[in-house]
């Protein structure tokens, strides 16, 4: 079993395979990065999965990949029927914008992925485009429909920022109810690679705009999940992932691994150890030491605050390189 430094549990690896992204949304890369990791520095699927089963062999028993957008790496299928082959039971998912899911998802379904989580932060054309500054919404929305059809478990996630997607709260729970899948609100998490021209709500914004057409009940934490759950008069549950909240982290049972080998044990901090020379080696040992070694300093909460998420409490980690 891995147990941090603050006697957390953690069973949760979240991989990201490539930082490159076909979007640029407002609030994690608005601009294309200066420079891109070069491709050469990026761990093969090999390199990557030598780490991962020493890490399933610690105790991870959830797995899931991301990016930057990770269907834009080549071979994404072959790379998760290795870790299904290896442990079946795996709970295996991905965090996808769905702009390619209409023409990868079976071979997913098929590879042994399990659920996908889908970022919909809109369902007009023109503000989705605004915040992915590309025209993308009827792929997207074909993506959903796909992934469903071939039966891939979905859930749907969004950033509301005020004064762009603000108002479509409460149609976004509709679409979902209507296709019976959850969506989970996520607080926009203050970062230094964001547009500086968007503000997120809080959470108790978010609810406040659910409660203008519903009655709310808190259903609480849901185990280690960051999302804390609602149900609504008619039993639709929904998910609220609260960063700024300080029992947020209590329960974290999770560690970041990057596409170049970089393993980060908090989504705030710029910390990290590097397991790319261990397993380039084929060092099994040495990948472990440093497993061990990030654990014993994963700290012990974010610095995302409700009092003052505006001034110091910007994070520089980019989410694209760590996946979120
Ligand atoms: N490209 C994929 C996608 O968009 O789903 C996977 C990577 S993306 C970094 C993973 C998740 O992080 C998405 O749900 C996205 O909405 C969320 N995210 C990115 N930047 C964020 C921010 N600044 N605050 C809150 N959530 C953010
Ligand atoms: Fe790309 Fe996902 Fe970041 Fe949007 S949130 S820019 S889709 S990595």
């Amino acid at each position: 079993m891995l147990i941090d430094g603050h006697g957390r549990t953690v069973n949760y690896l979240r991989v990201s395979v490539t930082e490159r992204c076909n979007f640029r949304c407002q609030y994690c890369m608005p601009e294309k990065p200066f420079s891109w990791v070069p491709r050469e520095n990026l761990l093969s699927f090999e390199e990557l999965f030598l780490f991962m089963k020493v890490a399933i062999d610690e105790g991870v028993n959830k797995i899931r990949i991301t990016g930057g957008e990770p269907l834009l790496r080549e071979g994404l299928d072959t790379f998760i029927k290795m870790i299904h082959d290896y442990k079946p039971d795996i709970d295996l998912a991905l965090t996808t914008n769905a702009f390619l899911l209409p023409q990868t998802a079976q071979r997913l379904k098929d590879a042994g992925l399990k659920r996908l989580n889908i970022s919909l932060d809109s369902l007009k054309p023109e503000v989705a485009q605004q915040i992915a500054q590309k025209d993308v919404l009827e792929q997207v929305l074909k993506g959903i429909d796909k992934a469903l059809e071939v039966g891939l478990g979905v859930k749907i996630n969004m950033v509301p920022l005020k004064g762009i997607n603000d108002d479509e709260i409460l149609d976004i729970i509709e679409y979902c109810k209507e296709r019976n899948i959850k969506v989970r609100f996520i607080e926009y998490m203050e970062n230094a690679h964001a547009s500086k021209d968007i503000e997120g709500m809080h959470g108790r914004e978010i609810l406040e705009k659910v409660k203008e057409r519903h009655t709310i009940k808190a259903l609480g934490r849901e185990g280690a999940r960051p999302s804390f759950n609602y149900i609504l008069d008619d039993g639709y549950e929904f998910g609220l992932i609260d960063p700024h909240k300080h029992d947020f982290c209590e329960n974290c049972n999770r560690i970041r691994l990057t596409a170049e080998g970089n393993l980060i044990p908090c989504l705030y901090f710029d910390e990290a150890m590097s397991i790319a020379e261990s397993v380039k080696k084929g060092d099994i040992q040495g990948a472990a030491d440093v497993l061990a070694q990030v654990l014993k300093d994963k700290p012990k909460e974010n610095r995302w605050s409700e009092d003052n998420p505006n001034e110091e409490n910007i994070s520089t980690r980019a989410f694209y390189e760590t996946g979120g």
